[in-house]
């Protein structure tokens, strides 16, 4: 039995191994792929010490950092269950033999919702985008369509109307159904459109975006754009594991020092329940979720 299983290899999870391997615990780490959301960047201009840098770069210097250390490193594994065992928990993989650790600590992360309709996986990162927060500058002076009606789209369409030079809000429902704050703020912009009962049916373009082909009142109509920023929400990859409690979005409860409701299971990152999802915060985390496991460990 490890010390301590890892479930996932993004910032939050690579942070935690590297935490682990300086307090010599005996642990694995489990990725179905290493550097998770990280690598999807184009530019980070938000990690401390690195003024600019893209996703693939980061992820490279996470896993150099990673190089020093010896530790089992399971890469392209899924884990498909974490259960409770005798004197802590078995981390079940849908390939290969279950893990056993006194801890776990749950990184698994969030997984985007995505729209289904042709053009979105052909343009991902080449127009098709996810975050606004992130790749928003990227569309400076350009027309740009935001799709989705709750909270995380009017959050990406008010980023954007200061970027972009026309922002089109592209919702399947009759209402936006985010703040209100948020939808007066909107209405007062020149630059936005805002398409409520419209629905996405295409994204086109050559090497990049050009249009979204959307559908409104049963007239088809193509609205000329060089980004589509699908804002329809994150899924948390929390369903590895049911015994310990999530808040309504699915994400794992966490205290202060990343401890679930359940001892010696430790959560960090985007799936659990921190209110922001960024690259420093999920490192942070996993610092945070290794020191606890490490003085659970001690204390057991
Ligand atoms: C396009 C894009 C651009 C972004 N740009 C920025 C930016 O510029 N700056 C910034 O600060 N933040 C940015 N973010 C947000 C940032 O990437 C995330 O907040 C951060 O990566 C969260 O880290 P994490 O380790 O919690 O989870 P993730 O990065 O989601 O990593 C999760 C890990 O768990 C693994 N995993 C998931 N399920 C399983 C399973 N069942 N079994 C085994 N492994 C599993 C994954 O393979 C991955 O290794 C961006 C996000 C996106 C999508």
């Amino acid at each position: 039995m490890k010390d301590l299983v890892i479930v996932g290899g993004g910032p939050a999870g690579i942070t935690a191994a590297i935490y682990a391997a300086r307090k010599k615990l005996d642990f694995a780490m489990v990725s179905i792929m290493l550097g998770g959301q990280a690598a999807w960047s184009g530019e980070i201009e938000n990690y401390t010490g690195f003024q600019v840098m893209t996703g693939p770069e980061l992820v490279e210097k996470f896993k150099e950092h990673l190089e020093k250390f010896k530790f089992d490193n399971l890469q392209g594994v899924e884990v498909k269950k974490i259960e409770k065992a005798d004197g802590g928990f078995r981390v079940v993989l849908t390939k290969g033999e279950p893990l056993l650790g006194k801890t776990v600590i749950v990184a698994s992360g969030k997984r985007p919702r995505m729209l289904g309709v042709p053009g979105e996986n052909k343009f991902r990162n080449k127009g098709v985008m996810i975050c606004a927060t992130c790749d928003g500058p990227m569309f400076a002076d350009k027309q740009v369509a935001v799709v989705g009606g709750g909270n995380s789209a009017l959050d990406a369409a008010l980023q954007m109307i200061r970027i972009a030079s026309k922002v089109y809000l592209v919702n399947v429902n009759k209402e936006l159904t985010g703040d209100a704050v948020m939808i007066e703020k909107l209405k007062s912009a020149a630059n936005l459109e805002i398409l409520n009962s419209t629905k996405t049916l295409e994204i086109v373009g050559d090497k990049f975006v050009k249009a979204l082909k959307v559908e409104q009142g049963g007239k088809s109509r193509e609205l000329s754009v060089e980004g589509v920023f699908v804002e329809i929400g994150l899924i948390p990859n929390s369903q590895v594991i049911d015994f310990v409690d999530k808040n309504e979005l699915g994400e794992i409860e966490i205290n202060c020092a990343a401890e679930t409701s359940c001892p010696g299971v430790f959560a960090a990152g985007d799936v659990a329940s921190v209110p922001e999802k960024q690259i420093i915060i999920a490192a942070g985390d996993g610092a945070k979720a290794c020191l606890s496991a490490f003085r659970y460990l001690s204390r057991h």
